[in-house]
This record gives structure tokens, sequence and C-alpha cells, in this order.
């Protein structure tokens, strides 16, 4: 759509926002159509995208609302102390999530950083200044063997060692007096033996604390408080992700104390491993909004448009003969109604990297994921009327490559 009909549809629109398919502007993004001072993406050279992957960080995760962009400009024209902001917000943010205290991070990964080093340190500044050497320290995580990934990485900064476990039973065995803290991933938690309530209950049962990487979880919007109702000692989630606040923010929420410690680890402080996790006072207020706004949403609402926005495309890919198309929900992780299309490879003899290839060099261009055999789609960071765009181009490409 050219921008003046963007801005033409857009002037029509009552301020309610009745619902007409998917091309009202729900909770608009930060405003496409205002004209650029500069536009520095083209005056680089730089390639824009229509988003229908998801909230992927290598494609610069998702697009903040507009009170959230308004937030950071207008944050940005005036000083504030960064321990100031962290006081206040992270108040604010332990009361929506129902957390005894919270601070902002830069990113889930910080979080996760930051928390565990709180653990090991406490408020005891040599410890801070001694990471990550762990002399006369406690120095190892219980991670179950399907849970542990590469975001392991984040707690082995620390210093820490990881040790895999599978069963409640070895979890009893591997409690030590070195055991300093009990790892929980949540997109791991269907693969795992122990559940996320019995992780909490055997962290309890021997004092160990406990922290979730709920990162990619922010749906359904219960689980930013059910992890602190369930008596997780720390909870890690990316603001750049379901959230769509910034995407170099995150939030680190759990027990006073150790979000106390986790902070002495963490900016504005220096001599410490989290230095180079800097979090600005935009970032801050900015991740505030975010979350607020977010719960706030009318999640229902956002949930069908989602739906419709994928039925739109579902039927643009299955126009084509020979496409075949399933929508599912994952259980856990980027929780989202997800569209995957295959095809018959006599009728269209293209493999789905090389369509993938296609859609992403058209105009405009367009990215999503999967593998060889099919394309995987996802709705929620389109913005409005980008499902149609989507339909059409997938449409045309899969017709282009029909015999
Ligand atoms: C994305 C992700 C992270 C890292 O989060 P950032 O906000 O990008 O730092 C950590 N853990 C899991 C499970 C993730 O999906």
């Amino acid at each position: 759509m050219k921008r003046r009909e963007v801005i033409r549809n857009l002037s029509v629109l009552p301020v309610s926002g009745v619902v007409l398919g998917s091309a009202i502007p729900f909770e608009s993004m930060a405003s496409a159509t205002a004209a650029p001072k500069r536009d520095i993406f083209k005056e680089l050279g730089i390639r824009t995208f229509i988003n229908a992957a998801g909230t992927y960080t290598a494609l610069s995760g998702c697009i903040m609302h507009e009170e959230v962009v308004e937030t950071i400009r207008y944050s940005s024209q005036k000083y504030a102390a960064i321990d100031e902001c962290q006081d206040a917000v992270g108040k604010k943010i332990a009361e929506l999530c129902h957390a005894e205290s919270a601070m902002v991070t830069a990113g889930c990964w910080s979080a996760l950083v930051l928390g565990t080093a709180g653990v090991l340190t406490g408020l005891d500044s040599k410890k801070v200044a001694q990471l990550p050497h762990l002399e006369n320290m406690k120095s190892e995580v219980l991670v179950q063997k399907e849970h542990n990934h590469g975001y392991v990485h984040a707690l082995t900064n620390t210093g820490i060692r990881v040790v895999e476990v599978e069963t409640a039973e070895d979890v009893e065995k591997a409690i030590n007096d070195n055991t300093a803290m009990m790892w929980f991933l949540n997109y791991a938690g269907p693969n795992g033996k122990i559940k996320d309530m019995e992780w909490v209950a055997l962290g309890r049962k021997h004092g160990i604390p406990t922290m979730i990487d709920m990162a990619a979880d922010a749906t359904p919007v219960e689980n930013l408080w059910k992890f602190n109702d369930m008596g997780f000692d720390l909870v890690c989630v990316s603001g750049g992700k379901g959230l769509t606040g910034p995407q170099s923010a995150g939030i680190l929420m759990g027990k006073k104390d150790l979000i106390a410690a986790a902070r002495l680890n963490a900016p504005p402080r220096g001599g410490n491993i989290g230095r180079g996790m800097k979090v600005n006072k935009e970032e801050i207020l900015a991740m505030y909004v975010a979350l607020e706004k977010f719960i706030n949403r009318d999640h229902k609402k956002q949930w069908t448009i989602w739906e419709n926005r994928i039925a739109v495309m579902e039927k643009g890919a299955k126009s084509v003969a020979g496409v075949t198309t399933t929508v599912t929900v994952p259980p856990v992780a980027n929780i989202t109604p997800t569209l995957t299309i295959s095809w018959d490879i006599t009728k269209i003899p293209v493999d789905a990297n090389e369509m993938r290839s296609r859609l992403r060099k058209g105009n405009p261009s367009i990215e999503m994921m999967g593998g060889k055999e099919n394309l995987v789609i996802t709705a929620w960071m389109l913005r409005d009327g980008e499902d149609k765009i989507v339909a059409s181009k997938l449409a045309e490409e899969l017709k282009k490559a029909s015999v």
C-alpha cells in the first residue's frame, strides 16, 4: 500500500476501532505513516521487510507500540538516575506480575546472567568483584538434561558448572554444599521428567533458589505472574518478544534480596560481570510501559485478529493447486496461531528454501520460517494490512513455480 493510501484509510477509521477484518489498526504499532525526516534505511541500502516469521533476534524482534516509542522519545529529553528508574519501574513491574521485586535487564539473556550472579554473590561486594572465579563460593547449577540447551551459556558465564539431572531422585543425589541454584527452561518443560511445580518444591525442600527462563512465554498473559505465584525465586522474560517492548530489554523478577544482589552485578555499577549489559532510562521506562500495555490488552480480541490474519494468508496459499496448509498453536513458547504451508513437489517443483528466498527477494521483501519442506508463518508481528500482502505474494510465487 502506498503511504498516501494508508493515511487515507486511517483517516476514516473510527476512534473506537470497529473490527473490519484485519485492516483495522489494533493497539497500533508505531506509526508506519509518519513521513521520515531522513529515510536512513534507504540511505544506507538496508533492506526492510514484512515480518511473517515471528520474534526473532536476527530479524530485529518486534515493532514497539506507538506509546512505547513515545516513552522513549519523551524520556530521551530528560536526565534521570538509573538506580531511581530501576527502583520505581521495578516496583511497578513487581506489582503487575505478583513478584516481590523486579529490574529491567538487557534482554532475557542478561536476566539469566544477572540473576545467577546475584544468587552466587548475595550482597557481598567482594564476591561481586570476584566473578566469574568461584573460589569459596557455590559453583553448581542443576539443570534437567532435556533443558540443557544453548541458553545455559548465560549461566556458565558467571563461572558456574551445569550439573545434569533427569529425575527427582537425581536431584536429591546431586544436591550438595556447592549447589547454588536450580534452573528451569520453560519451553523444555513438556520434555523434562520433572515439571515446574515439582522443581520448585524440590528447591524449597533443600533451600536452593529456583530460576525459570520464560523468555518467549509472555502469551498467555497469565504466564507473567504464574511462575511468581508458583514460587520460583527468579523469573526471566524477554522484553522484545511477545511483550513487544524494546528488543534489547528484558525483565528479571522475584525475591527481593536476589534482585538487590543482581543489581549489584549490573550497571550502573562497574567492576562486575554485568557492566556490559547496560539499559538506559529510555529502555527501562519503555519496558514498563510495554508490559503495562501488554497486560491491559484485550487478549481475546488480539487472538481473533491473529487468527483472521492467518486465515487470510492460508487462503492465499491454498488458492494454488497442490498446496496444503495446517494451523497449529505451539503448546509452549511463542504461543500464537502458526501456519504451516507445504505442497506437492510434482505440481510445484521448488523446495521451500528456494520459495523463501524468492519471497525475501520480492517487493516488498517478506521473511518467514520453516525448513526444506515447508513455510512456517505467524501473524503476531505483522502490521495491519500486511496479511493481505503476504497472501497475495504467496499465491503469486507459488503459482509462478507451478507446472
Ligand atoms: C530468546 C530467548 C532468550 C534470550 O532472550 P533475549 O531477550 O533475546 O536476551 C533466552 N532464553 C530463551 C528460551 C529464549 O527464547
